[in-house]
């Protein structure tokens, strides 16, 4: 071979690496609006070509799960929701089937603190809708009626595919759990496209999987004021965040705000609380726990999230005083230095003791 055509191999070899460099960059970002709120994929190692294709295929089934669980634009959870209070025996809608089935579950291990059957009580506040509007909080005799049928997910006997349901007040609301759901299923498309690392955050809540080229994700956890940043959390390999926050959805009558956040024993807002995130393997539980976990609130956060497995909490009480378990602590890289912190007996799951 000689030395010219070695030399012009040389620099093709040369010039296919450094287009194979400039392909693939480090984190590929695309944002879609989805369950009402922005939500960001960031995907790190591969080619900003796959990057976009995999982003438009998660636009597509976020649009998809949107319309199956919106709780009151015509769909298959509002025709379920029909059937339910009818009391007939029907054949539930597949994407509908799945979420029932987990939140039966969750809602037991939350002690019903967590319990999506309680969509009228959601409704009669005025959180079925899109935009939330100051208004007159519903009267007490309203609450009580509703409370005093005590709808919970023990009334829907599922049989295969199909579902009865034996309480006419139960109306099914997935605002609590649908995103956790949605995000695993879309991490689960992810990684059959190939993709290893990536983060899907919808509105804050989020699952990372991989790493940042190589380095652990970095999440910020915006404070409860709804300003700034309370701290920063980092992780690797496979887990989700997801945070319920008073801030969130909330109206103001007479000087008084009145968030999203149910307590199903008082059919009021849950008091006592201003935000709960959690960390956890999954974000169909991480979702469901950070609800239920803000409606226990300071005196029984602890006992709900080693009944439902979570092993990292951070609630911040009405006093603003941040409350941790030790291991969430040691996680957690507080920026305000002032901040109140409040360190909780550990949290040893019966589940994860045998990990
Ligand atoms: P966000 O939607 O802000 O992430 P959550 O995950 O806590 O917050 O979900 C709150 C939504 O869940 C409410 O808008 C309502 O639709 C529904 N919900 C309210 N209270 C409860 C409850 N105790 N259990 C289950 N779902 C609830
Ligand atoms: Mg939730």
């Amino acid at each position: 071979m000689s030395t010219a055509v070695r030399l012009s191999i040389l620099l093709l070899a040369g010039m296919l690496l450094l287009s194979a460099c400039e392909r693939t960059q480090p984190v590929h970002n695309g944002q879609f609006m989805a369950f009402g709120t922005l939500t960001d994929i960031s995907i790190a190692g591969v080619t900003p070509e796959r990057a976009e294709s995999a982003i438009e295929a998660l636009e597509e089934d976020f649009a998809i799960m949107h319309k199956a669980w919106h709780a009151w634009a015509p769909g298959p959870l509002t025709r379920t929701n029909n059937l339910l209070a009818e009391g007939v025996r029907f054949a539930a809608p597949p994407s509908v089937l799945t979420l029932m089935e987990k939140s039966r579950q969750l809602a037991q291990q939350s002690d019903n603190l967590f319990n999506p059957a309680i969509g009228r009580l959601v409704k009669l506040w005025g959180f079925q809708q899109d935009e939330i509007k100051n208004r007159r909080p519903p009267d007490d005799a309203a609450i009580a009626k509703l409370l005093h049928a005590d709808p919970t997910m023990e009334d829907i006997s599922i049989d295969g595919i199909h579902a009865r349901c034996g309480n006419p007040a139960v109306q099914l609301d997935f605002g609590a759990i649908g995103k956790g759901y949605g995000i695993d299923l879309a991490i689960e498309h992810l990684r059959e496209m190939g993709i290893e690392n990536a983060i899907v955050n919808s509105g804050g809540d989020l699952r990372a999987i991989g790493s940042r080229n190589g380095n652990p994700w970095r999440i910020a956890i915006r404070s409860p004021s709804g300003s700034g940043v309370l701290g920063f959390l980092h992780i690797s390999s496979d887990e989700s965040i997801f945070t319920s926050g008073d801030y969130e959805r909330n109206y103001l009558w007479k000087g008084k705000h009145y968030h999203h956040i149910i307590d199903p024993r008082t059919g009021y807002p849950a008091e006592g609380t201003r935000s709960v995130t959690v960390i956890h393997d999954n974000a169909t539980v991480a979702d469901a726990a950070a609800t239920a976990l803000f409606v226990a609130g300071p005196k029984d956060w602890h006992k709900i999230a080693r009944q439902m497995g979570i092993r990292y909490v951070l609630l911040i009480d009405s006093n603003n005083v941040a409350q941790m378990n030790p291991a969430m602590e040691k996680r957690f890289a507080l920026m305000n230095k002032n901040q109140v912190v409040e360190v909780s007996e550990p949290l040893i799951a019966p589940q994860t003791e045998k990990k």
